[in-house]
């Protein structure tokens, strides 16, 4: 399993692809991407391999920004339903994730009793809550961090805002994410072997830190919203 996101100036989806195709040696049983545009954010997600995936996009699909996964079920049968990325229901959110919500069944019963669950995973209740305290008025990034402090288990999210296509969403705990930087373009992803193709210089996530990348920054934060300053490495690994 695995996630990978791009924000940049190129079309993301070919980028996502080949970074999926990078992390398929970590298993997985379906595969889906998100891509935000103008008119609107488009998910195509499949049960399957990665091949299968490819076929439902159409060439001409737009969005210079877009996060892309594959799963190993934890909650929910491998399906197409069950397959990141998942969205609230207004649509307006959208997140992959990797890891288990262990108390995701409490997170349901306290505050999303209204919504109507459109897949069996412990990950859908995660873009939800940002939903709901984002319709309580919080910024996107106060609903996310307010959402992740909720959460109990491990977690690496990208989430992305259909109203804000200029930026995507990282959390971190306990499950393997790191952040890319490129020219004109940044980057996410489980392992670095995946982005190789974008950058060779990446920045380390700590546990309970999130990240605000957009096309010229990376900024770190703690859940409490402080900046933290951490330096990059740059890998010798080949692509
Ligand atoms: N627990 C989530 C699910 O079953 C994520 C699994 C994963 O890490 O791919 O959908």
């Amino acid at each position: 399993c695995g996630i990978v996101g791009y924000i940049g100036n190129e079309t993301a989806k070919d980028i996502l692809i080949k970074g999926l195709h990078k992390l398929e040696y970590r298993g997985y049983d379906s595969a889906g991407i998100a891509l935000v545009h103008e008119n609107g954010t488009d998910v195509f997600k499949e049960k399957g391999r990665i091949a299968q995936l490819e076929e439902t996009i159409p060439d001409n699909t737009k969005g210079t920004t877009g996060i892309g996964h594959t799963r190993w079920a934890t909650h929910g049968a491998p399906s197409t339903e069950n397959a990141h990325p998942h969205q609230s229901t207004s649509r307006r959110f959208t997140l992959v994730h990797n890891g288990v919500i262990e108390n995701y069944r409490q997170l349901q019963r306290e505050y999303l009793q209204e919504v109507n669950l459109q897949s069996e995973t412990d990950t859908e209740v995660i873009v939800q809550l940002v939903q709901l305290f984002a319709d309580k008025g919080m910024s996107t990034e106060e609903a996310f961090r307010h959402t992740l402090s909720l959460l109990h288990g491990s977690y690496a999210i990208a989430l992305v805002d259909n109203n804000d296509r200029d930026t995507i969403y990282v959390g971190k705990n306990k499950s393997p994410l790191l952040a890319g930087m490129g020219a004109q373009a940044n980057v996410v992803a489980s392992d670095a072997m995946a982005m190789l193709h974008i950058t060779k210089e990446f920045v380390e996530i700590m546990d309970q830190e999130i990240v605000i990348v957009k096309k010229n920054q990376v900024q770190i934060k703690t859940l409490d919203g402080d900046k933290v300053e951490r330096a990059s490495f740059t890998t010798d690994i080949d692509e």
